[in-house]
């Protein structure tokens, strides 16, 4: 049989547009299909962290993964920038971790002994850096190296990177399955037709999810809601975060404030309550904060996994699956998009990432991502 494509990508968020981008740079022909537009899902829903250090707490292989996909960052927001002539907005100025009580200091101080760059900063230093923060802080945790970007703009940047490179992205196309041909998936049906890849990679997040065969993954949603406000006379410095809300300023001004953490709740919209709550955390951490005024709210679907950890692998009907990235797909999308097509191509990758992301029940093993949220 003669394939449409190459690789066909099933969901054009930021996995999709990551993997997509790293093949058809390689040279490869891609085709995506998105059911919606690019980055519909929960890459429009981001605040944009690139929390490799902020979002963990022990050292593991997944946190390894992390910190490379966070320097990936470095090298290519200039390159998919310089492709797709868009400004993602990368600030890469560090982020404070205020703590309250004797205990929150102590807490981190083991994750941020290992070695990856953290200091304790007194309240008196941490106000010097962050004037608006609350003076009733004890003091913060500064971890330097993990920025922000804006997550809507670099899931298209990244399309259009792949776009420049051949990629070809169809919108507004749903996939109702895969195509199956001596047991190998080949191919998918949607309302148009069929088409035909040698390749077929799952990146459908949690909207996409009914397309896998249940058994075999334990996928759920987890729903986030968020805010954004601008302050009257001057911004923030840096991205706060504490395990009740982080504060994310963006370079124009706009200010994120999240997120909400609904596990099994796959509903659209925002209430009242989870406003009041993210409103009342972020005011109490800067009190300034109550004179801003609100600019927009939204929410979006993370795709959670069984035990924390994204799926990364292909399944034994060769069907390639990246997906469950949870609440750190941005963060993860640089290096996940290298590796994935690394592994796409045949090329050895790293033996113990492939067994920590494999689809395979029996081949996964360790490795808990343990978020400050839980
Ligand atoms: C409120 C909130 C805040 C967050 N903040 C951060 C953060 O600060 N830092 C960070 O690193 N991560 C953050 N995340 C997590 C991050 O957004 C996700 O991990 C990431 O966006 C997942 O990307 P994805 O490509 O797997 O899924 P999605 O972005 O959901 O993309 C999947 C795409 O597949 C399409 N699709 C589904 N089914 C089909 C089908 N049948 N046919 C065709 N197309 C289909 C969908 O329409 C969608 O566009 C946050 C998430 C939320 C909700």
């Amino acid at each position: 049989m003669k394939a449409d494509t190459e690789v066909l990508i099933v969901g054009a968020g930021v996995q999709g547009c990551s993997l997509a981008y790293q093949l058809s740079k390689r040279g490869r022909r891609v085709m995506v299909i998105e059911k919606d537009s690019i980055a519909a899902g929960a890459s429009k829903a981001a605040a944009g962290m690139l929390g490799a250090q902020s979002e963990w707490e022990g050292s593991d292989l997944f946190q390894e993964f992390a910190l490379e996909s966070r320097e990936l960052f470095e090298e290519m927001v200039p390159e998919v920038e310089a492709l797709s002539g868009m400004d993602v907005s990368y600030v890469n100025n560090g982020m404070l971790k205020p703590v309250w009580e004797k205990a929150g200091e102590d807490k981190y101080r083991r994750a941020a002994g290992r070695g990856y760059g953290a200091e304790w900063l007194s309240a008196h230093e941490a106000l010097r850096r962050e004037p608006a923060l609350s003076k009733n802080i004890r003091g913060v945790w500064s971890i330097p190296k993990d920025g922000q970007l804006r997550a809507y703009e670099w899931t298209i940047a990244l399309a259009e990177a792949a776009r420049a490179c051949g990629t070809i992205i169809r919108e507004n196309t749903s996939v109702d399955r895969f195509l199956e041909a001596d047991g190998r998936i080949c191919g998918v049906k949607t309302k148009e037709g069929m088409i035909e890849a040698k390749e077929v990679v799952f990146t459908g997040g949690s909207a996409g999810v009914e397309l896998l065969d249940e058994k075999d993954f334990t996928l759920y949603p987890v729903k986030g809601e968020c805010l954004s406000v601008r302050m009257p006379h001057e911004n923030l410095r840096h991205t706060l975060h504490t395990p009740e809300v982080y504060i994310v300023p963006k370079r124009d001004g706009e200010i994120f404030i999240g997120a909400t953490e609904k596990p099994g709740d796959s509903s659209t919209g925002v209430s009242v309550a989870s406003m009041q709550e993210l409103m009342k955390a972020a005011v109490h951490l800067v009190p300034g904060l109550k004179h801003a005024s609100i600019e927009r709210f939204w929410s979006g679907i993370r795709p959670q996994t069984g035990d924390g950890l994204p799926y990364m692998g292909q399944t034994s009907r060769g069907l390639w699956v990246m997906t469950g990235h949870y609440r750190n797909g941005i963060l993860l999308s640089a290096l996940s998009g290298q590796w994935m097509a690394a592994r796409i191509e045949g090329e050895s990758v790293r033996e113990d990432w492939k067994h920590l992301f494999a689809v395979d029940p029996q081949i996964r093993k360790g490795g808990v991502i343990h978020a400050d949220h839980a």
